[in-house]
């Protein structure tokens, strides 16, 4: 067996896990990168695998990239970014401690005139692509995962047989599947259409910071 395994000869040093889960992190962003699964690779300019510590225990999962990701290749960079990055702020954790992906890895668009815009993946989109989230979440191994929004949280649901229910009733609650702790806020971008949901976000990332601490995880 090889990397790390206790088959290797005993004179080879083993590798440190962690160092195994970012360079086969590397290997799988390379591959979503060059990826032609699905149609979305035919309308993207890059493709967005996401971004964070190979050791960090919690994991922000959101819907697709939008147009700033999708000219940057990085996940939540544009308005609704900037508020994600503001929200993790007020519970004191930085944006370079947590890991940051999407259901789909390339921007779900569509043209409306002479506009090109969002829209959200499709389920072909979402089944082509759920292989790489099932690779990162098994490289990763975190102990929390926040899903952003609807699609992200009726995904991640559906994968560890929870019981779906709307955004609306389940945001800011905390769900067990085996250790693995699940909870679901609402989409940042909701909060630049609707004010009144900034309030109500920034509280459910009280939450959160109360099952950070509760779980200790060790990279904070
Ligand atoms: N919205 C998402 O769901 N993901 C991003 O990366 C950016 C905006």
């Amino acid at each position: 067996m090889l990397r790390g395994g206790r088959t290797q000869a005993a004179h080879m040093k083993e590798q440190p896990m962690s160092e195994i889960a970012e360079s086969d992190l590397r290997s799988l962003h390379e591959k979503i990168l060059v990826c032609t699964l699905c149609g979305l690779s035919e309308t993207r300019r890059r493709a967005v695998p996401g971004e964070g510590p190979a050791v960090s225990k919690i994991m922000f999962i959101g819907e697709g990239p939008g147009r700033q990701e999708d000219l940057e290749g990085r996940p939540f960079v544009g308005r609704a970014g900037k508020f994600l990055d503001e929200c993790l702020q007020s519970i004191g954790v930085q944006r370079e401690q947590v890991f940051i992906t999407n259901i789909v890895k390339c921007r779900p668009s569509e043209k409306s005139g002479n506009w090109i815009r969002d829209r959200k993946p499709s389920a072909d989109e979402i089944t082509a692509c759920s292989r790489y989230l099932g690779r990162q979440i098994q490289l990763l191994n975190p102990e929390v995962i926040c899903t952003l929004g609807d699609t992200a949280t009726s995904e991640i649901f559906k994968r560890f047989s929870l019981e779906e229910d709307t955004i609306g009733h389940v945001h800011g609650r905390l769900f067990l599947a085996g250790k693995l702790k699940i909870m679901p806020l609402y989409h940042p971008a909701a909060a630049l259409y609707d004010n009144s949901l900034r309030q109500i976000i920034l509280i459910d990332f009280q939450g959160l910071r109360r099952v950070i601490s509760q779980t200790k995880l060790t990279s904070f």
